[in-house]
């Protein structure tokens, strides 16, 4: 491959494992802009602590665009081949020239980030990426999109932009034909393992038990 990013990816795993997609354990967030016409190539689904964290690190600097890794793994569940990511942990991006519109993940930076990802989460995948656009609101701008496709090629990888003023927030997530929508973004799977209390917070989503059944 001529593409010398390709050599970042040395953990890189070319099938997922199998799995029990956890929709049981889960509670959907549907995003204002999602129209139930497109489907996404995967489900995201993120625990709750990384929720928390990511919302943290989102609200650490209204000023400038912060972000980092999303970490967790990419597997397939057994029964219906449907494909899944669960973000289980962030890694905050280090070495990024901040300013107040763009975020920079050099090649440096990547490398540093390759070395932390095996060193506190061993076995884990790199499911994606986050970044904040204070008061710009949740798109993918040129240089966003140029970035995910460079930095972050596997179909399964996902973008999140948060808009931290406002708590509002997306998932960018390629469709089965690999084109990924730089305004269409979705809303995830909370992972809450069936208790009624939610941590979401982002105004722009709407949630909806996956069963008919609600628990009291
Ligand atoms: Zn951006």
């Amino acid at each position: 491959m001529a593409n010398p990013m390709v050599r970042l990816f040395p953990t890189e795993v070319s099938s997922p494992q199998s799995a029990h997609i956890p929709y049981k354990r889960s509670r959907r967030w549907w995003s204002d802009v999602e129209d139930g016409k497109r489907t996404p190539m995967i489900s995201v689904f993120v625990t709750q602590k990384a929720y928390v964290r990511i919302c943290v690190h989102a609200g650490s600097d209204l000023n400038n665009e912060v972000g980092g890794w999303l970490v967790g793994k990419w597997r397939i569940d057994n029964n219906t081949g449907e494909e899944f990511i669960v973000v289980e942990a962030v890694l905050p991006a280090v070495y990024t020239r901040q300013g107040p519109a763009f975020l920079t993940f050099t090649q440096d930076s990547q490398v540093t980030m390759y070395d932390l990802l095996e060193d506190r989460y061993p076995g884990k995948e790199l499911v994606g990426w986050y970044h904040t656009h204070p008061r710009m609101g949740v798109f993918l701008s040129k240089y966003d999109v140029w970035l995910h496709d460079n930095f972050f090629p596997r179909p399964w990888q996902v973008g999140l932009v948060l808009e931290p003023y406002s708590n509002q927030a997306g998932f960018f997530v390629r469709d089965a034909d690999g084109h990924l929508d730089s305004r269409m973004y979705y809303g995830f799977y909370e992972i809450n393992n069936n208790l009624e209390r939610s941590v979401v917070h982002w105004w722009n989503m709407s949630s909806s038990p996956h069963s008919d059944v609600e628990g009291g």
